[in-house]
């Protein structure tokens, strides 16, 4: 009883967050996604890889993203340090999300916000990041 209580409790804080839910998938829908996470503001950087893809990034930690199909239609990408596992769809070579670690060792999520076909880009503040210059 007293687990089942304490359940109960963490249910309600986690459904009580205030929250928004966005389902992401790539194009062809062989991987799609789950988030928990508000997102107002978006990061744009300027290096070699982000500039060619065109991302607009929500940074968010792994608890709050879910992979709801596709892990093994995923190819990683690293390069430079090689600290970031850019992930792509085998099929339709949409970059749904990154994964890395931060400073705590937690694991990050790098969503590019274009793969939540429900979120209005205009709504967003846009920041940018010098990433060429790091
Ligand atoms: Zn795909």
């Amino acid at each position: 009883m007293h687990i089942y209580s304490t359940h109960a409790v963490y249910f309600w804080l986690w459904y009580d967050s205030g929250m928004k839910t966005h389902h992401g998938s790539c194009h062809c829908g062989a991987i799609a996604y789950t988030i928990e996470a508000d997102i107002e503001k978006v990061f744009e950087c300027n290096c070699s890889h982000c500039h060619r893809k065109g991302f607009l990034l929500a940074f968010i930690p792994g608890t709050q993203f879910t992979l709801e199909r596709g892990g093994d239609a995923l190819t990683e990408y690293r390069f430079n340090k090689k600290h970031i596992a850019h992930l792509f769809c085998n099929t339709c070579g949409v970059q749904s999300f990154g994964r890395a670690t931060n400073a705590e060792g937690k694991e990050t999520i790098a969503i590019n916000v274009r793969t939540l076909p429900e979120l209005s880009l205009e709504t967003l503040t846009i920041e940018p990041i010098d990433g060429k210059n790091f």
